[in-house]
């Protein structure tokens, strides 16, 4: 599914070349659980950007689907999505079923689907800035699933959450990674979320360490 070669991320300011990613070299299969795991500043979001298409590498090849990622144009390229303030948590989940076109009928239910799993029924006429930050995260991921993705980038997905509602969603990753076969890439501080995945890279100073 991916294919790093080489990947190097720098910033340059005044002639000054501050590397984030060194030479990253990762291949992931479909259906795999990744779990990637370092200090902070180590480069774990950068990585999981240009693997989502928001950012673009200084050098090396991407292939994503055997197509050429680090060939695509900016506006070829995906565009973040935050929660959208002036949208109320249905709002919000139902969006990314609107890009999909799919039917008025069938929405109502997918959402009703979400809105129970992630135990938000209750919140779905209020606004984020309404919302304390772990029912906003369960909203992101509520609407990051709706569509079932093949490939789930996952930044912290369970950073705000209590470790009741954490483990609930971790358990719902694992269930989607094994029955659905996603394909699951996570950054975790978290030895025990780690754990979910099929395998860990540690990132340090932007080197893979494995
Ligand atoms: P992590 O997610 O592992 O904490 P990041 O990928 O967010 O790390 O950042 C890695 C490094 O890249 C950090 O040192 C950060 O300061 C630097 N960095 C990120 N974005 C920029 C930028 N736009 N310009 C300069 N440095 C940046
Ligand atoms: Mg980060």
């Amino acid at each position: 599914m991916i294919r790093l070669n080489d990947i190097t991320k720098y910033y340059t300011n005044k002639f000054v070349k501050t590397f984030v990613l060194r030479r990253i070299n990762l291949e992931v299969k479909e259906g795999e659980f990744i779990t990637i795991m370092g200090p902070s500043g180590a480069g774990k979001s950068t990585l999981l950007y240009i693997l989502g298409m928001l950012d673009t590498a200084s050098e090396g090849e991407y292939y994503f689907m055997d197509e050429p990622a680090h060939q695509l144009k900016e506006k070829e390229r995906t565009q973040q999505y935050h929660l959208i303030d002036e949208m109320t948590v249905y709002e919000n989940i139902e969006t990314p079923l609107l890009y999909k076109k799919v039917k008025s009928s069938e929405r109502k239910g997918m959402v009703a689907d979400m809105l129970d799993r992630f135990n938000i029924v209750a919140k779905k006429g209020l606004f984020p800035s309404q919302l304390s930050g772990g029912q906003q995260q369960l909203t992101a991921v509520a609407r990051a699933l709706i569509i079932r993705p093949r490939l789930l980038l996952a930044d912290e997905p369970t950073g705000n959450l209590n470790s009741k509602q954490g483990k609930e969603i971790m358990d719902l990753l694992k269930k989607l990674n094994e029955e659905e076969g996603m394909t699951i890439l996570q950054v975790t501080h978290s030895e025990e979320k780690a754990a979910y995945g099929h395998r860990i890279i540690h990132l340090k100073d932007g080197w893979i360490e494995n």
